[in-house]
């Protein structure tokens, strides 16, 4: 019985990472309960950012229904159903939630401020994924940690597992983001600590293309490729750098390819960048950080208008997304978005390690920024990730410090930062007949803000609501139930 029950959430989990339009409410519903019928609701009044990159609507009105966006137009254009709820969002700005393809949860303890894999369970990734949820995306990509323990269909009768978790997030019902992962990367024995026993340790060709082919068998869309050396496994005896070998990530890529996969490297070297593009890669995630980009790079990405880059730009802990004097403490610690999702005594020491540090991000970003902003000129596409993964990467908030950098150091205008984070980066992930932008048809996941991001991008942190799947979100309680497990009450 039980493995009737697990095998059924398996073809499930499977048919959902593999085809969005499988993970209706309807199909997905069959495995929980019944749909309630809910009464169709009439937004008005509120200026709306479509998220296609040219659409903002005045005084816009819009009907959901169920999860459903119904009707989208000017007011008085746009006809209630009889019997309709309205709400009335004059002097809002509404524009679509936040697709996230770069994030590491389920490890951080948030009240105790620590990364460990023996966090990686099911009530902790629910949690990280409401956090996502509260800041305002409606998916985040779980970028190649996960415990395989945890998602991996052979340990389904593990009652901790959660092989159903990528169905039963696109419910109706579900309060968190949509998880959507990628399972086990690939990399060099023990890299990346603390997430370091996760990923697939590969040192041969033939290891590579087992691990694709596993990923494949589990309806994994994307492969990880991690090219760097992150305190692994050291051979005695040899020079190093114990790294993926060329080789094995151009055995991955063409495994990947065969089967109808796309792959995505951490890498951050110039030459490692190049090599891996002329091996096939497809998506390359953090910015190259060892020399400026070259015209051969450039030349390269030219012949591969397809290729795609996740900047992550703003590990936070490295100073931000704005310029700042030495020793200043950022404004944005005390920001509510960011304290509602991350302790306040945690949110203290932090702080201060700024006014220690020497480090101070320049009007260009560094030489992080400015190879972006390289590669955005010359016209390579972008969507967003947020990197966030607990500590100096709060779970949820790293999304609006990117899209701040974007502005300010990629050189995006306030418009093309959203559209990267959000139809852009559901193209990317191929969710954009749900996800992304706010259209008839289109899930109602958006998010309702008390000033216009396109005035000011720091204003996607101004959150009054969200709605996921066409239901408002309960975000007090939620701040409530994290401000509680701080183990103390906010400063006031
Ligand atoms: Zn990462």
């Amino acid at each position: 019985m039980r493995l009737l029950k697990s095998g059924c959430f398996w073809l499930l989990s499977v048919a959902c990472a593999v085809s969005t339009a499988a993970c209706s409410p309807t199909a997905a519903q069959t495995a929980g309960q019944a749909p309630a019928a809910r009464a169709a609701i009439l937004f008005e009044g509120a200026r709306v950012i479509v998220g296609d990159g040219t659409t903002t609507i005045d005084n816009a009105a819009f009907v959901v229904q169920g999860n459903r966006i119904t009707s989208i137009g000017r007011s008085g254009e746009v006809q209630a159903p009889a019997g309709a709820t309205r709400v009335n969002l004059s002097g809002k700005t509404v524009m679509p939630a936040l697709v996230d393809l770069h994030s590491h949860i389920g490890y951080e303890d948030t009240t105790a401020n620590d990364e460990d894999e023996k966090n990686f369970t099911r009530a902790n990734v629910i949690d990280h994924l409401e956090r996502f949820a509260y800041t305002g995306h409606a998916l985040t990509h779980s970028l190649g940690n996960d415990n395989p323990g945890m998602f991996d269909v052979r340990y389904a009768d593990n009652p901790a597992s959660f092989v159903d978790l990528r169905a039963e997030s696109q419910r109706d019902s579900f309060t968190g983001a949509r998880y959507y992962t990628i399972g086990r990367g690939l990399a060099w024995e023990g890299t990346g600590n603390p997430r370091s026993s996760a990923p697939y340790p590969i040192f041969k060709p033939l290891q590579a293309r087992l691990a694709v082919r596993e990923l494949h068998a589990q309806g994994i869309k994307f492969a990880k490729l991690w090219l760097e050396d992150r305190g692994g496994y050291q051979i005695p005896g040899e020079k190093g750098p114990f790294v993926l070998s060329q080789d094995s990530y151009t055995a991955a890529i063409e495994e990947a390819h065969r089967l109808g996969m796309k792959t995505i490297a951490h890498v951050k070297t110039l030459a490692d960048t190049k090599a891996m593009i002329r091996a096939g890669l497809d998506i390359q995630t953090h910015p190259i950080q060892d020399v400026a980009v070259d015209a051969e790079l450039l030349a390269l990405l030219k012949a591969r208008p397809n290729f795609w880059v996740i900047p992550v730009i703003t590990p936070a802990g490295q100073g931000g997304s704005a310029p700042r004097a030495p020793g200043e403490r950022p404004k944005w610690l005390d920001d509510p978005l960011l304290r509602a999702v991350k302790c306040d005594a945690h949110l203290e020491s932090w702080g201060q390690s700024f006014v220690k540090s020497k480090r101070v991000p320049t009007p260009t970003g560094n030489l992080t920024g400015e190879n972006i902003a390289a590669l955005r000129k010359a016209g390579v596409r972008m969507a967003l990730g947020s990197h966030d993964a607990g500590g100096t990467r709060p779970l949820g908030w790293g999304s609006h410090m990117e899209l701040e950098a974007f502005v300010n150091w990629v050189g995006m205008t306030p418009r093309e930062a959203i559209v990267a984070a959000t139809s852009d980066a559901a193209k990317l992930l191929g969710v954009d007949d749900q996800l992304g932008t706010l259209a008839v048809g289109k899930s109602a996941d958006f998010l309702v803000l008390d000033a216009n991001p396109l005035d000011n991008i720091t204003n996607t942190r101004k959150i009054a609501d969200v709605y996921l799947r066409g239901t408002k979100l309960d975000r007090a309680a939620m701040a409530a139930r994290w401000k509680a497990a701080c183990g103390r009450t906010r400063a006031t």
